[in-house]
């Protein structure tokens, strides 16, 4: 019997619910399907640089990156989709056929994925805790996205198609200890995904599995964990942790009121993927015959408490600052970190970007976008 990960054609022919192993871990034992598995993925023709790539949540952080990165290799017709309005991107890129479609209702998804060969999914309602704790609703309404996409680009004919899953579909009876267990591909079933958003996420990656399974898309799900850096968002409610202390320390300096206060008592764990390891990920990720279909983990494997992420930030800026604990403010799990074995297996790679590589580059970004808005210019937050 097949388990998620090597779901395959030849399964059409068996009754399958009931019938998923999904704890089965990639890199498990080859079994039978493994054969018809090599026979039945067809290989593609070579992508060309004028085949049309869609993305969706394009006005977004992570979308916009991946625009910008496959502009540079040498892409010629993306097409970039976001509910905002164009003002609100983060990232405009030029050369780019940008569309303003709230990609939730069916009919848009339709006009989004027309004479795609490549579809990459990234719209969503999301934030840092604060958003996904408070918002589950939105969180969960996601699931009109990610239904009505996949499916326009079933009937568009589109190659292939990846989504962006996350962190958060893993089962939180794991990590409830800072000293966390890296988290293996396996851990998210049996599910107790994070309320709302995780649990929307773990259901959208089950219509990727199906979709390869039952009709033959080519699928790929990759398990965001925590993705900073440049061109994200920063204040307002639904940053993240490294930009939200990158701004507080800034703000400090600013006001030179050195205090911060910080969510939580500060020893809960994360690791954090910068945008260039997500944004690569996701590509090799997408162009792996061996992953279709299969939930991979893309993340940092270095571990930190918030506490030293907040050192780590207080060190650039060339400051200390007298520490705040706000125990009532949302906190998420005690600890989380990105299991990299499988992603190293199958691809000879993983996120490498330090942290503190990463968070130079962040902090910096951030200081000029604080300094723009301190002089009256427009800045995206
Ligand atoms: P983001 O909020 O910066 O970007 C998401 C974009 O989707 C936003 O610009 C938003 O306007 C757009 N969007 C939302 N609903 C839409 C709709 N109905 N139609 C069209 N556009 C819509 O978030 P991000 O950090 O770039 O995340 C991108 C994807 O990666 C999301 O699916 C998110 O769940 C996933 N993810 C991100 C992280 C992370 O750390 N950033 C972690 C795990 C998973």
């Amino acid at each position: 019997m097949a388990w998620a990960g090597i779901l395959r054609r030849s399964d059409l022919e068996k009754p399958m619910i009931g019938q998923l192993n999904l704890a089965a871990p990639p890199g498990a034992k080859p079994n039978d399907n493994d054969m018809e598995q090599k026979r039945l993925v067809e290989k593609d023709a070579p992508l060309k640089k004028d085949d049309l790539l869609v993305i969706t949540g394009a006005g977004g952080f992570i979308a916009g990156n991946l625009v910008k990165h496959f502009l540079k290799k040498g892409f010629t017709r993306i097409r970039a989709v976001d509910k905002k309005p164009l003002y609100e991107w983060y990232l405009r890129n030029p050369g780019v056929e940008n569309l303003c479609l709230d990609v939730s209702q069916e009919d848009n998804c339709h006009r989004v994925c027309e004479g795609a060969v490549e579809v990459y999914q990234l719209a969503a309602d999301m934030g840092g805790m604060g958003f996904i704790e408070r918002f589950r609703i939105e969180c969960l309404r996601s699931i009109l996205i990610n239904t009505h996409m996949i499916e326009a680009a079933y009937r568009a004919g589109a190659r292939r198609y990846f989504f962006s899953s996350s962190a958060c579909a893993y089962n939180t009876d794991l990590q409830q200890d800072p000293n966390v267990r890296a988290l293996k591909e396996s851990d998210a079933y049996p599910a107790m995904a994070e309320r709302g958003y995780g649990w929307e996420k773990l259901v959208s990656e089950m219509f990727c599995q199906e979709y390869w399974a039952e009709r033959g898309m080519k699928t790929a799900i990759a398990r965001f964990h925590n993705v900073y850096g440049p061109h994200g968002t920063w204040d307002g409610g639904r940053e993240k942790a490294p930009a939200a202390l990158c701004r507080k320390v800034i703000e400090a300096l600013d006001k030179q009121d050195l205090n911060i206060t910080i969510w939580g008592d500060s020893t809960a764990t994360r690791s954090f993927c910068y945008i260039d390891d997500c944004v690569k990920g996701i590509d090799m990720i997408m162009h792996c015959d061996a992953l279709i279909a299969t939930p991979i983990n893309l993340g940092s494997s270095e571990l930190v408490s918030i506490n030293d992420l907040l050192s780590k930030v207080e060190k650039i800026a060339g400051t200390k600052l007298q520490r705040h604990y706000d125990l009532n403010a949302p906190r998420g799990v005690a600890g989380r970190n990105s299991d990299n074995t499988f992603i190293k297996q199958v691809l000879k790679w993983e996120p490498n970007t330090t942290l503190d590589k990463g968070l130079a580059a962040t902090y910096k970004w951030i200081k000029e976008q604080y300094n723009k808005r301190k002089a009256g210019k427009r800045v995206v937050e």
